[in-house]
């Protein structure tokens, strides 16, 4: 149930290109085009869901998948402080209605002294 008018399956599809990080068979983490901290990076299911509740609701799989994920790629790329948060609904500033993470830190591993 991927649809074009989507930019994040459109992303998922590799019909639009991201700076992917890593993939698993249901989900994909890739650099935020607008990083507002060192580390921002999205955390999406491959397949069409709205947001975190729908992806609650409906596929409990894909969203442990997710989760996997985007904590794998916080131990490696974080200090171990980090956020993943999912905007949901646009009074809470979602503005790309497909599920996803935003995996957030303010500092990297490779910077630690
Ligand atoms: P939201 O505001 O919906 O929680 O987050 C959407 C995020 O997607 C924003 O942080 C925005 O910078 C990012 N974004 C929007 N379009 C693209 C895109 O085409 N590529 C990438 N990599 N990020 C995008
Ligand atoms: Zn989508």
């Amino acid at each position: 149930m991927n649809n074009q008018d989507c930019i994040f399956c459109r992303i998922a599809s590799k019909d639009i290109q991201a700076n992917l990080v890593e993939e698993t068979e249901h989900s994909l983490a890739f650099w935020d085009i607008s990083p507002r901290q060192p580390i921002h990076i999205l955390v999406i299911p491959k397949r069409h869901h709205a947001n975190i509740l729908e992806l609650t609701i409906n596929a409990p799989d894909e969203l442990v998948d997710l989760m996997r994920l985007g904590t794998r790629i916080a131990s490696e790329k974080s200090s171990g402080s980090f956020r993943l948060s999912f905007n949901t609904g646009a009074e809470a500033g979602q503005t790309v209605f497909h599920a996803h993470g935003h995996l957030t830190s303010r500092t990297p591993k490779d910077q630690l002294a």
